[in-house]
């Protein structure tokens, strides 16, 4: 099930998409990253990094 994380100094997750609102975050603001991972690690979340600027 396709859940959303932050790539950020947070380590959020979400079930919903987003941004994320932790203040003290490095990513705060910025769009959460959908996964799909059955593992909890999110280990293809962190692929994308800052590539969403590119597509918005
Ligand atoms: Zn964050
Ligand atoms: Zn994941």
């Amino acid at each position: 099930m396709v859940h959303y994380v932050c790539t950020g100094s947070c380590d959020g997750e979400s079930n919903d998409s987003g941004v994320c609102e932790a203040k003290f975050c490095s990513k705060e603001g910025r769009p959460l990253v959908p996964c799909e991972c059955e593992d909890g690690l999110h280990a293809g979340a962190g692929q994308k990094t800052d590539s969403e600027d590119a597509t918005d």
